[in-house]
């Protein structure tokens, strides 16, 4: 009998995000021609988890956007355990600016990092997708037995974030420009990495990296009843969430940047952000999409999630400072 450990448990909330992102974009919250692609068994989930898959998504590709559109040079992304995540494609094909391409024009290079697990199935379904496939440049190439992608502008790296000096072998390797103005994506990732673990990436980058960009999504607040319930029923999943404790508040997120010397760090809740960030007419859409009957939940569940950015330039301070 298979045996699952603790971080085939882990690789698999990278199901979980995409049944969500597919949910809701199946029920017309927002688009993402590609997330089916990499969806087995479509489910449909519950109206607060496709609210939340929405906004969360909205916040992450307004602050992408305003990364890609800064002046300067071309622009590289890094995405940490970017599990199945389609925002490379999303932006290739002009999703991210309405049809307008710029943003695709400013990509120099997107960059993923997962466990080699996982991108051995991304690297599968890439290569066996034509509308995945065909949206990169023809000498794209499969590497390490089909655990490493590597074309002009894309690549998928199989590694693991614990080994920080392994997986920044294998980003110079593939082409990361140190200097190049660089955005890094986390989206419910350090959450399960520890402290240790998330501050060595984090030191790194800040002694490493010129101009850099980090946005970051996470959930807080365990010590409260809804987050206890919340960590008690990963718990029961034998999911840990070792990176909350460190970090349980919006200040500390912040702090996780500033304590560093960046130059700037935010932290929002999901409230703020349906609240002050989205536009009335995005509401109104939404809230017709479905029935809403658990408000109150939906609150509390919205104050236990965040995003964060933070940047820091040498070259392009001001333009980096616009991000927002
Ligand atoms: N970022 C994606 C998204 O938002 O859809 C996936 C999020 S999923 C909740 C967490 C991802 O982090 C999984 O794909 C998992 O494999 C990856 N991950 C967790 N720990 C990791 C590690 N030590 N090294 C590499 N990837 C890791």
């Amino acid at each position: 009998e298979e045996i699952e450990t603790n971080e085939d448990i882990i690789r698999g909330t990278n199901d979980d995000a995409t049944i969500s992102r597919a949910s809701a974009v199946s029920l017309g919250y927002f688009q993402d021609p590609f997330v089916h692609l990499f969806v087995k068994k479509p489910v449909r989930r519950s109206p607060i988890i496709n609210r939340g898959t929405f906004i969360r998504s909205y916040a992450i590709d307004t602050l992408v956007s305003q990364f890609l559109s800064m002046a300067g040079p071309k622009k590289q992304i890094v995405t940490l355990g970017a599990g199945f995540d389609t925002r490379y494609f999303n932006i290739k094909t002009g999703l991210l600016d309405k049809g307008q391409d710029k943003l695709a024009c400013q990509l120099l290079k997107y960059f993923e990092i997962d466990f080699p697990e996982i991108t051995m199935k991304k690297v599968m379904a890439v290569k066996k997708r034509k509308e995945l496939f065909s949206l990169l440049d023809e000498n794209a190439k499969v590497e390490r037995g089909g655990m490493d992608l590597k074309s002009l502008d894309y690549c998928v790296l199989g590694g693991d974030l614990r080994n920080w000096s392994d997986t920044v072998t294998r980003l110079v390797d593939a082409g990361l420009d140190l200097n190049a103005p660089t955005l890094f994506l986390s989206e419910c990732v350090f959450i399960y990495l520890l402290p240790e673990d998330t501050n060595t990436i984090l030191k790194w980058i800040t002694d490493t990296m010129t101009n850099t960009a980090f946005v970051l999504y996470e959930q807080i607040h365990p010590e409260d009843a809804f987050g206890k319930m919340m960590i008690r029923n990963l718990k029961s999943r034998n999911i840990d969430l070792k990176g909350i404790y460190a970090f349980p508040d919006l200040i500390h997120q912040e702090n996780r940047f500033k304590d560093l010397g960046w130059q700037s760090a935010t932290a929002v809740d999901i409230n703020t952000i349906h609240d002050k960030c989205l536009d009335r007419q995005e509401i109104t859409r939404m809230a017709r999409l479905e029935i809403l009957d658990e408000l109150e939940e939906w609150r509390l569940l919205s104050a236990h999630y965040c995003v964060a950015w933070a940047v820091r330039s040498n070259d392009y301070a001001q333009e980096f400072s616009r991000i927002r």
